[in-house]
């Protein structure tokens, strides 16, 4: 697949045929927001930025939509992205459109309970008015007449009970889909996609559900010269990197570990003193470093990879701003002194 290479003459006709195959090989949405990329990209085939759709889309890669935010583009809500830290901007987009299609179904779903509740009542209405003429219809009439139409009352009223409960199985079924879906939507909003670890948000909820006595420390680690990874290899492997740092990071038992921005991981601990923490950071770091990850289509040496860490012993009283502050700081002064390594917080 090559849509990028437009040919020397690009009639409105071709243009507009390129675009839509674009979308297509794309599997995105032909939304103005999306179109606009693909005109870029199509109309301009020597421009930088269909150079950089096609360094990412080489080896077969589709695009997506991070990928577009990434790429300077915006995302389908319209919003403009911020390409130092896109990722949570179109997750986030991702997530609302989600919600608010979860939110139809429910609230077409108490509709439909409303209206098969309804139906039953009616019905059992209706049942014990005709009980009654049935009943009267008996005084007058004789008890023959009268045990027929109930006969034929209750095989009726049978029927339609028989209905209404299908009517609530289903919705009772629907019902379970839908906690389900909630129970997935609920996680979702909480995990990052690339990695799969927890997100900042998560991670912050984390922080928040803490017992107020409970010591605790954070660390940020961030990746060392990622922009490098990415101009050098291209997004994909940028994000097969991310991934490898994040299994690494994640593997550890006991903290919590979360990506809490483009290539950056914020990892919690209960109860560890701030020099302990500091030795788990470094051993990850270590064992990261020992990794020399090759492209896997090509078989290139990507290189150490290595990350900074700024690690920080929450104090008595010190909120979460406060406490992550003072780790950035740290991370900050890691980046400083030469990268590749752990600062502790005074
Ligand atoms: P430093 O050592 O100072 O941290 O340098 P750096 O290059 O790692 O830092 P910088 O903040 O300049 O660049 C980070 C880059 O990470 C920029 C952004 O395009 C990229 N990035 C952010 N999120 C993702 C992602 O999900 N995937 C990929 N492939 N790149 C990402
Ligand atoms: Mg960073
Ligand atoms: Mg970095």
């Amino acid at each position: 697949m090559n849509a990028v290479d437009a040919g020397p003459a690009n009639t409105g006709d071709r243009i507009f045929a390129r675009v839509g195959a674009f979308l297509a090989a794309h599997r995105l949405s032909p939304d103005p927001a999306h179109y606009a990329f693909a005109y870029e990209v199509v109309a301009n085939a020597g421009g930088a930025i269909a150079q950089r759709v096609a360094s990412l889309t080489d080896g077969g890669v589709r695009l997506t939509t991070q990928d577009i935010a990434l790429l300077g583009g915006r995302t389908v809500a319209g919003a403009p992205v911020d390409t130092g830290n896109d990722d949570e901007a179109s997750a986030l987009t991702g997530d609302a459109d989600a919600h608010q299609a979860l939110i139809e179904r429910m609230m077409m779903q108490v509709d439909g309970f409303d209206d098969t509740m309804r139906l039953v009542h009616a019905e059992a209405n209706d049942f014990g008015r005709d009980l009654q003429r049935s009943a009267d219809s008996m005084r007058e009439l004789g008890a023959e007449a009268g045990i027929e139409a109930i006969a034929r009352l209750t095989a009726d009223m049978i029927d339609r009970v028989r209905l209404a409960e299908q009517k609530l199985d289903t919705a009772l079924r629907e019902t379970e889909e839908l906690r389900s879906a909630l129970d997935e939507a609920r996680g979702s909003a909480r995990t990052d996609p690339l990695t799969d670890l927890p997100n900042r948000r998560a991670f912050d909820e984390a922080f928040a559900a803490l017992h107020r006595d409970t010591p605790v420390t954070v660390a940020i680690c961030d990746i060392d010269h990622f922009k490098r990874i990415n101009d050098s290899f291209g997004h994909a492997v940028g994000d097969r990197v991310i991934r490898m740092v994040a299994q690494t990071l994640g593997s550890e038992k006991g903290p919590l570990v979360a990506r809490y921005g483009g290539e950056e991981f914020a990892v919690l601990f209960e109860g560890v003193p701030l020099d302990e923490a500091a030795k788990t950071i470094e051993r990850l770091r270590s064992t990261i470093a020992d990794r020399r990850p090759r492209v896997r289509e090509t078989g290139e040496l990507i290189g150490t990879i290595s990350f900074s860490a700024g690690v920080a012993e929450g104090r008595v009283g010190e909120g979460r701003a406060a406490l992550m502050a003072r780790a950035d700081a740290a991370l900050y002064r890691a980046k400083d002194q030469g990268r590749a390594r752990t600062i502790t917080a005074p």
